[in-house]
């Protein structure tokens, strides 16, 4: 019989679509197995201001299609000290909660390992995030549903790249992953793709387009990862745009209309997943471990081993691939 009798959530770091499902299966697989459930508004801030939110089923009925997240996020400082740290756990403590899921990034998984650590409480931690930089799961949350929507925007830049005979830098975000960037590259049939991970010489771009030109493409599109060490999509074109006349160069920056929107079928089905598998693994006595998706199979990684281990998810395929399709 597990001890845990009341379990916190909550969202931290940046938000990303399908945060909402997670949020709907981790209260309501709880619910099932006779425990009660608290959300916690605004991340770490929430467990320091006592943010809480008794929850019940009906609490998170309707908001598995809504991107954000229905119990806010946070970036918090103060967690990050000893005095925060021990604030936060006195507060859940008095709250009765006795174990928590972390819905976030790298930082959030790393601040409730230090929670668990010190503390004892249990925790899981699910992957939230849009940019696929977390070791433990093939994919994070949100990032399908990101790369669905620079996929769209692509199209479209597409229609009017053809129409003007246009060159277009399109950039997206992944911070430090070139995830995003790399499939969507493939599946918006670009041209050439600049990713944090491999370096890309200009005159090495340069050469590229220029046989794409060569072979009487009427449109270019290269997408440029925020990361790449070329200093994003207004520094590439600069460089770039003076050796072809023949096109006319544009520069679209999606910023963070890439972190909204209702999450894909993916993005909910890996949600209700990973929600789930987090509240089994705490009534089994699990702790401080990473719920990841790994070829199609939930499985559990300690979270040292998470945060420790370099990812690396582009597929060396897909690498290969998008030279030889964008010919
Ligand atoms: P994203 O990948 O979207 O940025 P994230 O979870 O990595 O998400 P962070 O801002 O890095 O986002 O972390 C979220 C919060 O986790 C921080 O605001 C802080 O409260 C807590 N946190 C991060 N690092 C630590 C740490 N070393 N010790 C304790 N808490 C931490």
């Amino acid at each position: 019989m597990s001890k845990i009798k009341k379990i916190g959530v909550f969202t931290s770091g940046g938000d990303s679509p399908g945060m909402n499902a997670c949020i709907r299966a981790v209260v309501r697989t709880a619910i099932f197995e006779g425990l009660e459930v608290v959300g916690i508004r605004q991340g770490y801030q929430g467990m320091l201001d006592r943010n809480f939110w008794d929850m019940t089923a009906r609490d998170v009925g309707n908001i598995i299609h809504l991107g954000g997240t229905i119990l806010k996020t946070a970036r918090c400082l103060e967690f990050k000290t000893p005095e925060g740290m021990s604030r936060a756990y006195e507060n859940l403590k008095s709250h009765g909660i006795d174990a928590l899921v972390a819905i976030g990034g790298d930082g959030t998984a790393t601040g409730a390992n230090l929670l668990s650590k010190k503390f004892g409480m249990p925790v899981m931690c699910i992957p939230g995030t849009i940019d696929n930089d977390l070791y433990g799961s093939d994919f994070t949350l949100g990032f399908d549903t990101a790369t669905n929507t620079v996929i769209e925007a692509i199209d479209k830049i597409r229609d009017t790249a053809a129409s003007h005979n246009r060159l277009f830098f399109i950039e997206v975000m992944g911070r430090d992953s070139g995830c995003i960037a790399l499939r969507a590259g493939i599946a918006g049939g670009a041209e050439a793709v600049l990713l944090p991970e491999r370096d890309t010489a200009i005159m090495e771009l340069i050469e590229k387009l220029s046989d794409q030109a060569n072979n009487k493409k009427t449109s270019i599109i290269v997408i440029v990862a925020e990361g790449d060490k070329n200093g994003g999509a207004y520094h590439v074109a600069e460089r770039v745009k003076e050796k072809f006349d023949f096109y006319d160069s544009k520069v679209t920056i999606l910023g963070h209309l890439q972190r909204g929107g209702s999450p894909s079928s993916f993005d909910r089905v890996l949600a209700s997943r990973l929600g789930f598998a987090a509240v089994k693994g705490l009534l089994k006595g699990k702790d401080r471990q990473m719920v990841g998706l790994r070829g199609n199979v939930i499985v559990l990684t300690p979270l040292e081993e998470a945060l420790n281990h370099p990812y690396f998810k582009l597929e060396e395929d897909l690498l290969e691939m998008i030279n030889v399709l964008s010919i």
